[in-house]
C-alpha cells in the first residue's frame, strides 16, 4: 500500500519546526528515523495530512556527559549509540538494549528520541530508561520542560508529549561508581519484537548492599512498565541470589502481559521472572568489573 497525499516539510531550525507544529496541530506528524511511522503510514493506521521531517535540524544528533548527564539527543541514532565508546564503556545496559532493536539496516535510521515518542509497549529503550531513571526533554515555542521517564509512557502509543512539544534530548544521571545494568529480551527470532524484556541497573553500595537500583519492563503491559516493588525490596539489600529470586518474583506479579500467538499470560509472567533473575545477576556481575566511574551524582 501507499500513504495517502501529505504534504511535506523539511524544516532547517527547531524553531520552524515547532511553528509548524503549532500551525497544524495534530494533523501533523514529526518523522525522525520513520521506522515506525513510515510502515505505519504505509499500512495506513497513520494518516498525517502534514509531515514534519526533522532530519535537517541541526544539534539534536550527540552522546556527551554533561553537567552529572548523559544527555543523548533525539536523533542520535541506534547504530550511533552502538558505535559509541562511552556508551560501550561506562552504559553496557544501552549497547544492550540499541544491539537488541532490529537489524543493521533499521538501526542506521531510528533514533532513540523516535523510539520513545512512538511509546510502543514493544520497543526496547523505554524499559533501559526506566531502569537508568532518565528524563526526557521536551521543547516547545514556549520553552522546555524535563518529564521524569517514569511519568513519560501514559498510556498505550502515548506520551506526556502535548501536539505542539519536540522530544529533544534524553537526560541519564551519571552513575556512581560501582554501577552497571544489563538488557535481556526474549525474541521469537533475532531482530523480533520482544515477547518480554527487563532492563536492570544496579548501584552497589558498602558490603554489596543495592543502593540506586532500576528495573524496567518491554511488553508486559499497555505501557513500559517500572517494576518498583521488585526495586524497593533491593535497596538496602545485599544483592545475593535469594534476594535477586525474590525481587524477580514480585517483578512478575507487577506484570500483565496479554496472550497472543507469542505465548500465554501465565507464561510470559513467568518469563519475566526468568529474565529478572539474568539481568539483576548480570548487572551486579558487571558492577563488579567495570572499572570505577567518576563523576556520577
Ligand atoms: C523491521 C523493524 C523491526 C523493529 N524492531 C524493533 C525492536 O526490536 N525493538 C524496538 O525497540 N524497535 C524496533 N523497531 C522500531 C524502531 O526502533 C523505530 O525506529 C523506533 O520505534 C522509532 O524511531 P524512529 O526514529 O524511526 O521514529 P519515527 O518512525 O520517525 O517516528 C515514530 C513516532 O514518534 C514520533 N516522533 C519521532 N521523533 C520524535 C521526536 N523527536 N519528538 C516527538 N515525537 C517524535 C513520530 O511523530 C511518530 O509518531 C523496528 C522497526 C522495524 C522497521
Amino acid at each position: 500500500m501507499i500513504p495517502p497525499k501529505f504534504e511535506y516539510f523539511a524544516p532547517t531550525t527547531l524553531h520552524e519546526a515547532l511553528s509548524l507544529l503549532r500551525r497544524y496541530g495534530t494533523e501533523a506528524k514529526l518523522l525522525s528515523g520513520g521506522q515506525s511511522l513510515i510502515p505505519l503510514m504505509k499500512l495506513r493506521l497513520a494518516s498525517p495530512s502534514y509531515l514534519i521531517d526533522l532530519n535537517r535540524l541541526p544539534g539534536l544528533a550527540y552522546i556527551e556527559e554533561d553537567d552529572g548527564y548523559l544527555r543523548i539527543g533525539a536523533m542520535t541514532r541506534e547504530a550511533d549509540l552502538e558505535s559509541s565508546a562511552l556508551i560501550r564503556s561506562k552504559y553496557p545496559i544501552l549497547l544492550d538494549t540499541t544491539r537488541f532493536i532490529a537489524d543493521p539496516l533499521v538501526r542506521n535510521l531510528a533514533t532513540v528520541g523516535g523510539n520513545l515518542a512512538h511509546a510502543d509497549p514493544a520497543n526496547d529503550h523505554p524499559a533501559a530508561m526506566l531502569a537508568l531513571q532518565a528524563e526526557v526533554v521536551a521543547t516547545g515555542l514556549d520553552g522546555t520542560r524535563t518529564i521524569p521517564a517514569a511519568e513519560f509512557f501514559t498510556g498505550f502509543f502515548t506520551t506526556a508529549l502535548t501536539p505542539e512539544e519536540i522530544l529533544t534530548e534524553i537526560r541519564i544521571p551519571i552513575p556512581p561508581a560501582t554501577s552497571a545494568g544489563s538488557y535481556v529480551k526474549l525474541e521469537r527470532k533475532v531482530g523480533d519484537f520482544a515477547v518480554v524484556g527487563v532492563a536492570a541497573q544496579v548501584s552497589i553500595g558498602e558490603a554489596g548492599v543495592g543502593e540506586r537500583v532500576g528495573i524496567g519492563l518491554t511488553n508486559v503491559d499497555a505501557t513500559p512498565l517500572q517494576a518498583k516493588a521488585a526495586e524497593d525490596c533491593l535497596r538496602g539489600t545485599r544483592l545475593d541470589a535469594d534476594a535477586i529470586r525474590h525481587a524477580a518474583q514480585l517483578a512478575a506479579e507487577a506484570a500483565q502481559p496479554e496472550a497472543d500467538l507469542r505465548g500465554s499470560s501465565d507464561y510470559k509472567r513467568d518469563m519475566v521472572r526468568v529474565l529478572t533473575i539474568r539481568a539483576l545477576t548480570h548487572a551486579v556481575e558487571r558492577a563488579r568489573e567495570l572499572p570505577a566511574q567518576t563523576g556520577g551524582r
